[in-house]
């Protein structure tokens, strides 16, 4: 069978005193080994990252965006390739394993703007004579630590714009997926880019923890669940780190009683139950207002529901596939229980669907529970499953009140006809992305991505604008050369 290894200085290596099975979930069958590193693995990475990173810093901004021109190129080129290696292990439908490549690629092309976004500042005369200039300098080696549910497209957020901004980099990608992953951080090698520029170790904490401790790592980008997060952040920033670290979520859509109800419904499917929910930006809560909204809702939701289909990966009519693992497929499962004996009404239930030729495969059906309230653990969690909950509220007041108290905070929607209750929904709204009618407020690459309350740990959010911030260490400037005319005696005043 085979293993996984991990790309360290341009060379794969399979060091691997523990392994751990990868799945296609589509069949339920082990397809693969991934090595776990070790600490003494995740060190030789870090090692190699550290001698690149003199040259490389020293590498115009030009030429390090024409390693990223290539390697879009490349990443078009194996498109094809690449989907189907997420399928196979995350179990995502080609058509949406294709969506989160071209949002991974359009980070790749943001990048491909070093030069521009690295010019810095530049104020000329600031006093007699004096120049001054802020220059963005690279902090050296970063890590980045990715979540199973966007193999290709997370690790994309992260390392083109850290290198592009001079930085070195050892990734740790999710060790559920982690094909994709690994076969793209090679396309970039040949692309171009010089030997222990990326590196990628496979690994669980062991691994994890050694980049969090090791005091050569400088920066670290994180995304998964919010309890690892949360951890991530405190452990890193202990260490004199700087981090940032996504967490989970759950998004709720607000549905007023003049939306556009068929449009709604039509959003909220692909939102809710496209990759199985298994999206940070899913939209796993509708909140209608009023019952009528409310029962025209889940009547037209129920109806719309019919002809769903999950399936196979390896369907392209299948509108969604399996979950990742058997325990996470028994996780949804259970909060559909819980909700249930809660008082729920399960008003299609997904639980156990039957998939021809696919019996071992680790499937959750679209489902839909009307009348949850906030007490229940089915809305409090983040079920990570293809489950839209319904919740009824009296007012838009009652329905953005229930969003502002929730502890996560990623990404939010409205759908209505009304343009001010819209404005001030998106000027209240506790939550760092937000949609008008717009279901999936994802920020295109050259926005950053982040949420809110213990969605995010940290100042800067992911990609876009924001990246170069957190990829480098502002450094300021202040220069005179003494000639004849500005020449000056000594002064203990402060400089004015
Ligand atoms: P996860 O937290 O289980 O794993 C994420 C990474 O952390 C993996 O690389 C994993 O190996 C590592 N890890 C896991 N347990 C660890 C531990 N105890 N110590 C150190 N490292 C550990 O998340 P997941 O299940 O892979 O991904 C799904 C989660 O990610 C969901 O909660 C989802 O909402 C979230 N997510 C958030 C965003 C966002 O942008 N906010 C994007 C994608 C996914």
């Amino acid at each position: 069978m085979t293993t996984i290894g991990h790309l360290i200085n341009g060379e794969m290596s399979f060091e691997a005193a523990r392994t751990q099975d990868v799945y296609n979930p589509s069949t339920g069958e082990v397809s693969k080994q991934v090595a776990l590193a070790s600490v003494t693995t995740v060190e030789q990475a870090i090692s190699a990252a550290e001698q690149a990173f003199p040259a490389w810093r020293n590498t115009p901004p030009a030429k390090r965006a024409q390693v990223m021109y290539r390697f879009k190129a490349l990443l078009e080129e194996n498109a094809e390739k690449i989907c189907a290696m997420i399928g196979e292990e995350h179990g995502k439908i080609s058509h949406d394993a294709a969506g989160e490549l071209q949002r991974g690629i359009e980070n790749v092309e943001y990048a491909c703007g070093a030069p521009e976004l690295l010019k810095g500042e530049h104020s000329r005369n600031v006093g007699p004579g004096i120049d001054s200039w802020s220059e963005f300098q690279p902090l050296g080696v970063v890590a980045g630590i990715t979540p199973f549910n966007f193999p290709a497209m997370v690790p994309l957020w992260m390392y083109p714009m850290a290198i592009v901004c001079g930085n070195t980099f050892v990734l740790k990608p999710s060790e559920r997926d982690p094909s994709s992953t690994l076969y793209i951080a090679q396309l970039l090698e040949e692309a171009g880019l010089p030997k222990g520029v990326i590196n990628v170790v496979n690994g669980d904490k062991e691994a994890v923890d050694t980049l969090l401790s090791d005091e050569r790592i400088k920066a670290v980008s994180f995304v998964g669940s919010t309890p690892i997060a949360e951890y991530i952040y405190s452990t890193a920033n202990a260490n004199g780190k700087r981090c940032q670290a996504l967490g989970g979520a759950k998004n709720h859509a607000i549905v007023m009683p003049d939306a556009d109800m068929d449009n709604a419904v039509n959003q909220l499917l692909g939102a809710a139950f496209g990759s199985s929910g298994e999206r940070c930006m899913a939209l796993s809560v509708a909140v209608a207002v009023g019952d009528e909204a409310a029962d025209t809702l889940v009547a037209k939701m129920r109806h719309a529901m019919e002809p769903l289909k999950v399936g196979a990966f390896s369907n392209s009519d299948n509108d969604f596939g399996p979950v990742i693992t058997r325990a996470h497929q028994q996780k949804v499962n259970g909060f559909i229980d819980s909700a249930e004996a809660d008082g729920a009404a399960v008003v299609v239930d997904g639980r156990n669907p039957q998939v021809e030729g696919f019996d071992g495969g680790f499937f959750v059906g679209a489902t839909l529970i009307d009348r949850v309230t906030p007490e229940m653990e089915s809305y409090k969690e983040e079920i990570f499953g293809p489950v839209l909950q319904v919740v009824r509220a009296n007012s838009m007041e009652e329905a953005m009140q229930l969003i502002n108290d929730h502890e996560y905070g990623n990404g939010t929607c409205i759908f209505t006809r009304d343009g001010e209750a819209a404005r001030y929904f998106s000027d209240n709204i506790q939550v760092g992305m937000v949609g008008i009618n717009v279901p999936l407020p994802v920020p295109v690459a050259y926005h950053s991505f982040g949420g809110w309350k213990r969605s995010l740990f940290g100042d800067l959010h992911a990609y876009g604008p924001d990246a170069v911030r957190f990829y480098t260490k502002r450094k300021t400037i202040t220069q005179r050369w003494p000639s004849s005319g500005v020449r000056e005696g000594v002064s203990f005043a402060f400089p004015s």
